[in-house]
C-alpha cells in the first residue's frame, strides 16, 4: 500500500457544516488493533478515519466523506448544511439505517426523511414497500449486520429506479473480506461495551465491492475525498 504512506491533505472545509478546524482524536485501543491484527499503517487511516473530527460540527473523516458523496450525486456544490435546505433536498424521500453520525441532525431536518434504527428495523427485512425511498444511507452498520448481502438486496428493493444508496464501512484495504464466524467476538465503540448490536459480522477487505455487485445494483461507484479512510460507496439502482 506505497501510495497511502502518508495521510492525505486536510480539507479546507468540512463538507457537513463548513468548518475549518479538524483535530485528530485516535478510536483504536491496542486490544482492537490486536483483535483485527492491523499494522501501524492500517490503525494510522482507521484512526484517521474515524477519530479525524471537524470541531465545529463533529463529523469524523467518514460521515464528512458521505456528506460529500450525497451533494456530489446530486449535482450540489455546497455543505450538507446548505444542500439540507435546498428545493432538491427537500423533495428526496431518504431513508438513514441507524444515526448516521454528525449528519443525522442535517437530515433530520429534511420533510421527508425517516430515520430506522436497529433493533426495531431490521435491515434484511426492511419494512417498506419496493421504490420507497429516492435515497438510502448508512455509515459503518452493515459490518455489524448478520447476512450483508440480504441487507443490500433489501436496500435495493426499497429504492425506486434511479435511487440511490451511499455508505460507508471499515474496509482494511490489504486484505480480502472475510466474516468473524469461528472467530473471537469482535466489537466496535468503547472497550468493555459489548452491546449485540456493535458485534463484528463482516471485515471488510479490498473485495467489498463485490457486494453491492451482487445485491443487484446496475451502478457502483466510490466516492472519495482522499486516501484509503474516506471512501463512500455510492449505488445506483
Ligand atoms: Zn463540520
Amino acid at each position: 500500500m506505497l501510495f497511502f504512506r502518508s495521510p492525505p491533505p486536510s480539507p479546507d472545509a468540512c463538507p457537513v457544516c463548513g468548518g475549518t478546524e479538524f483535530d485528530l482524536r485516535p478510536v483504536l485501543g491496542t486490544e482492537l488493533i490486536a483483535a483485527w491484527q492491523l499494522s501501524s499503517e492500517e490503525a494510522g487511516y482507521i484512526n484517521r478515519q474515524q477519530g479525524h473530527l471537524c470541531l465545529a460540527c463533529r463529523a469524523n473523516l467518514r460521515t464528512r466523506t458521505l456528506a460529500a458523496a450525497l451533494t456530489e450525486h446530486f449535482g450540489f456544490s455546497g455543505t450538507l448544511k446548505a444542500f439540507c435546505a435546498s428545493r432538491r433536498a427537500r423533495a428526496l424521500r431518504l431513508l438513514e439505517l441507524n444515526e448516521a453520525g454528525a449528519l443525522s441532525p442535517w437530515l433530520s431536518t429534511l420533510r421527508r426523511h425517516t430515520l430506522a434504527r436497529y433493533p426495531e428495523v431490521d435491515m434484511q427485512a426492511l419494512p417498506y414497500t419496493d421504490g420507497r425511498w429516492d435515497v438510502v444511507l448508512h455509515s459503518d452498520v452493515l459490518e455489524h449486520v448478520a447476512d450483508p448481502l440480504l441487507a443490500l438486496r433489501e436496500c435495493r428493493r426499497v429504492l425506486a429506479p434511479g435511487g440511490v444508496l451511499l455508505y460507508t464501512i471499515p474496509i482494511v484495504h490489504g486484505r480480502l473480506s472475510h466474516g468473524r464466524q469461528g472467530l473471537s467476538p469482535s466489537y466496535h465503540g468503547a472497550p468493555g461495551g459489548e452491546q449485540a448490536d456493535m458485534l463484528v459480522h463482516t471485515e471488510y477487505g479490498a473485495d467489498f465491492w463485490l457486494q453491492p455487485v451482487a445485491a443487484g445494483f446496475r451502478k457502483i461507484g466510490l466516492f472519495t475525498l482522499g486516501g484509503p479512510e474516506a471512501i463512500a460507496v455510492v449505488c445506483e439502482k
